[in-house]
């Protein structure tokens, strides 16, 4: 909900408006842009350097678009730009589009923010525009729990833009100050509408210089900062992204890692030990787009939600929807058991976006489904299907990748220049390391100690009946099954932990027809006396506690390692992480979740892996 007043975005909550009812793309120009001074510091920039903005209220996304448009004018290619900001109140698509509606001469940031928009989950959301030279990083949450998460140092220049301090003075607290000042460097800058001489003088207490300049048309001051500090410590080097990566692993892990790397100009070699690539896990015919949270959204939750909003972006970008290859059919999650009931019951009672998840009882889950459902439970509109190997091929259609197949790394030694892994009759040589290669990482030395299992899991094809075509959404319980492409239904799938077979089972295909007997018997009926025409049985890579190890081992050597079931999902923000480490970059994710992620303490080993982004000192 968005509310107008004289032809302009306007805050009932609060009683104020969103910008300037003269220009509010003048106003950001001037309160903002050139505040900041961003014309010249895009300008002054070199490939491969990146810059960061953090505001404080996002709301229609105006800021945002007209720094992108600046960027894109006078940056040189190669040089990117992590745009972080934070909302509590999200507006929805329809009020973003009338917003947006307002600048014709944004119309194409406008559409593609909108876009993305669109797949928005609460927490943080990180989505690429400009061919990936601009990264959003939207925290949908209280910007008192959204700052203290930022790497220290990381932001350049401040666009502090929450309502008027008098009508909204939650949003210049002492304590958000404070954490505005703790993620800035010696020369950051800021600027505000607002003149108040309470924000300037805890401004000032949080040590930033500050003074009052003239703000846009009739406002006549507005305020100008910059961070001073004693600390050298706070400003950090300035990292140059590495010019070389090697990545051991050609599954959706390895695959995503490369495009992330590729996307920022590093060079990339992907080696893989088969002789294609997503030959593992990542090899079904058909995936699929599965979020499961418990009902406290505990850290591993809050990450899968993440990673759910952000592979939905990453799929729109390298395949989009074409049913042949990804459908975004819908998915239900049955209440069909005890347990589920009780999960769903404590989900659908929080209050959830229409577009993530719905609640819905057996009648709604039936016309969804196209088929008779007894139970009701979660919808998800935008969860669906994929062909995985399909998305790891297109991942790595970039110029940047090459890809060396039939070759398996058997060590990986340091050097003085990077890295060097070798096998049988081959040598690479890599600035940085990034290893993929699920529980085979454990025959590197550097992971022989890593806590990682081989979970073997089985899918099984089963012929369609007139009956079970009519499926039109995926069912999800202790199974799932998905609706019939040319004929066949992919159900599954079994998980036996510490096996690494990859034979057919009969056995385990009965294991997933009696799932669907049990949890899904409208289904099974509908599918009448078959059974199962073929199936295919792939290794995951699991760890204790289900949360993956994405992140730094040691200096230049990073990993993505351990997705379980969830690769479909979290392969592709695991990348975004890496990479972020590995340039310097703004992470994608709040630091906790950073923290959970890490190998190290689970390797065994001590310190912190969530580097702060070493941006720095750009004037
Ligand atoms: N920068 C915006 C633009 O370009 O459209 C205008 C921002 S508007 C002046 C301020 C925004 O701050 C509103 O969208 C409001 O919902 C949001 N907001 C208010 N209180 C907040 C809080 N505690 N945490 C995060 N966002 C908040």
């Amino acid at each position: 909900m968005l509310d107008w007043k004289d032809g302009q975005p306007f805050s009932s909550r609060f009683g104020d408006v969103y910008f300037s009812t003269e220009s509010g793309l003048e106003e950001t120009r001037h309160v903002f842009l050139q505040g900041n001074e961003l014309g010249r510091r895009f300008a002054a920039m070199c490939a491969g350097e990146s810059i960061c903005i953090g505001e404080t209220g996002f709301g229609t996304g105006l800021n945002f678009l007209c720094a992108w448009q600046l960027f894109e004018h006078t940056a040189p290619l190669g040089a990117s730009l992590d745009f972080f900001s934070t909302e509590k109140y999200p507006i929805d698509d329809d009020a973003l589009s009338a917003a947006l509606v307002l600048w014709p001469e944004l119309v194409v940031q406008a559409s593609a923010l909108l876009a993305s928009w669109r797949r928005r989950v609460s927490g943080w959301n990180r989505w690429h525009f400009a061919g990936g030279r601009i990264r959003l990083t939207l925290a949908l949450e209280d910007v008192a729990q959204a700052l203290p998460q930022l790497p220290s140092h990381s932001v350049d220049a401040w666009f502090l833009d929450g309502l008027s301090p008098t009508k909204n003075p939650q949003m210049w607290s002492d304590e958000v100050l404070m954490a505005i000042a703790r993620a800035s460097h010696a020369g950051t800058t800021l600027t505000a509408y607002t003149s108040a001489g309470r924000v300037q003088d805890s401004l000032q207490v949080a040590g930033f210089e500050v003074k009052r300049v003239p703000g846009y048309s009739r406002k006549w001051e507005m305020t100008q900062g910059r961070f001073v500090s004693s600390d050298s410590q706070s400003s950090p080097a300035k990292g140059a992204p590495p010019r070389s990566a090697l990545i051991i692993g050609g599954g959706l892990a390895g695959c995503a890692a490369a495009h992330a790397l590729a996307q920022r100009g590093i060079q990339v070699t992907l080696v893989e030990s088969a002789s294609q690539l997503a030959s593992a896990a990542s090899g079904n015919p058909r995936g699929i787009l599965h979020a499961r949270f418990a009902a406290g959204m505990n850290i591993l939750h809050r990450f899968v939600l993440a990673s759910y909003g952000h592979a939905l972006g990453l799929l729109d970008e390298v395949m989009p929807v074409d049913d042949v290859l990804r459908a975004e059919c819908g998915l239900l999650q049955l209440a069909a058991t005890e347990s589920e009931a009780k999960r769903i019951g404590k989900l659908a009672a929080q209050e959830w976006p229409p577009h993530l998840l719905q609640a819905v009882d057996a009648e709604q889950a039936s016309q969804l489904a196209g088929l008779p459902m007894m139970h009701g439970g979660l919808w998800f509109p935008a969860g669906g299907w994929v062909v995985p190997p399909e998305v790891s091929a297109r991942l790595v259609q970039h110029p940047n990748i090459i890809i060396q197949l039939d070759s398996e790394v058997t060590s990986l030694e340091r050097t003085a220049s990077g890295w060097h892994a070798s096998g049988d009759g081959f040598v690479i040589e890599a600035e940085q390391a990034v290893v993929c290669s699920a529980h085979q990482a454990k025959k590197l030395a550097q992971f022989a100690g890593c806590p990682l299992l081989p979970v073997r899991g089985q899918i099984s094809m089963l012929a369609a009946t007139d009956a079970s075509s009519r499926m039109q959404a995926v069912l999800c319980a202790e199974g799932y099954c998905a609706p019939a492409v040319e004929g066949q239904h992919v159900a599954g799938a079994t998980s036996s932990f510490d096996d690494d077979g990859t034979d057919i089972r009969e056995v385990d295909h009965a294991e997933n027809l009696a799932k669907i007997s049990a949890q899904m018997p409208e289904l099974r009926q509908a599918l009448g006396d078959i059974q199962p025409a073929s199936g295919r049985a792939g290794v995951r890579c699991s760890a204790p506690g289900a949360m993956p190890l994405v992140g730094e081992v040691e200096l230049g050597l990073y990993c993505s390692l351990a997705h379980g079931t969830r690769g479909l999902l979290t392969a592709g923000i695991a990348a975004e992480i890496i990479a972020a480490q590995m340039c310097g970059q703004l992470p994608p994710l709040p630091a906790d979740i950073l923290d959970a992620l890490s190998p190290l303490p689970r390797m065994g080993r001590s310190g912190s892996v969530v580097a702060p982004a070493s941006n720095g000192g750009r004037q």
